[in-house]
């Protein structure tokens, strides 16, 4: 075959051979005089495995706290109605464990029916710790003070974008929250922070709350627990929720980050052992 190649075509042959022989050499070169991959040398634990679940969750190491059936794990539960696999809003409704850092997966839908304006239509609230109001309202083409639409932390931060649904329709809340750290003397030694996706669009990008959320009195720290109920708030609007769970977050690492930290600082010796990867 490469006879018959060779003699139908020789310079064409003889151009291809002497590239791939250039690409071959390039190859064995390759590498030559390079240091061998950069690995940490910490002895990272592997990660434990979790379960996603189906989309929207709940994830295998998620505590449910509504799976559409009961409110077995709320107080103050009375005043609410449970059908078609919600809760329709009825009392302020409190969790009977408490949370401190966390990821909470929150659904909810403001009322089909449209009623009232601004604060007015379709108002409820995520309170993380009890303390801290992520909004909840109906603002799809319904305009009020913007660090008081859906989404804001109340009169603290609007929104980054309305990424509110039409009215009726359900609705997701990813929250990545920060507990805040008192110290013994009760002083505040660090903020919260709030992280939120509305329908899977960042509303609030790792926002520093600033206090209490408070209708009437400016934000202010007091301190309290590092873990607190959870509530959601009824405003005197049928809100519906269904499909809520939230996931303690801790790092149990932290003492191996610290230890790279410091090791980078110091000057790591180069290519200390070997691995594939990039
Ligand atoms: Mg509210």
């Amino acid at each position: 075959m490469n006879q018959l190649i060779q003699r139908a075509n020789p310079r064409r042959w003889q151009r291809a051979v002497l590239i791939v022989t250039i690409g071959v050499l390039a190859a064995a070169l390759h590498g030559q005089g390079q240091p061998p991959p950069w690995t940490s040398g910490i002895a990272w634990p592997e990660p434990k495995v979790v379960d996603p679940g189906p989309a929207g969750g709940p994830p295998s190491d998620a505590v449910v706290l509504f799976d559409g059936k009961d409110l077995s794990k709320w107080h103050n539960a009375d005043g609410w109605k449970i059908e078609n696999g919600y809760a329709v809003c009825g009392s302020n409704l409190t969790t009977k464990q408490a949370f401190g850092d966390c990821q909470l997966h929150v659904e909810w839908a403001a009322p089909a029916e449209v009623k009232g304006s601004g604060q007015g239509r379709g108002n409820s609230g995520v309170y993380l710790m009890g303390q801290y109001e992520i909004q909840v309202l109906d603002s799809h083409k319904n305009k009020t003070y913007f660090d008081g639409q859906a989404g804001a932390i109340y009169k603290q931060r609007p929104p980054l974008v309305n990424a509110c649904r039409k009215p009726g329709e359900w609705q997701s809340y990813d929250i990545i929250f920060e507990a805040p750290r008192f110290n013994p003397d009760g002083e505040l030694t660090r903020p919260a922070y709030v992280t939120i996706l509305q329908n899977g669009v960042l509303i609030q990008n790792h926002f520093e709350i600033m206090g209490e959320t408070e209708y009437r009195r400016q934000p202010r720290y007091k301190a309290h627990a590092p873990k607190l109920p959870l509530t959601l708030q009824y405003h005197g609007h049928p809100v519906r929720y269904r499909n809520i769970w939230i996931r303690e977050l801790g790092d149990d690492h932290e003492e191996l980050t610290a230890e790279l930290r410091a090791k980078l600082k110091a000057g790591l010796p180069a290519g200390a052992a070997t691995r594939d990867g990039g």
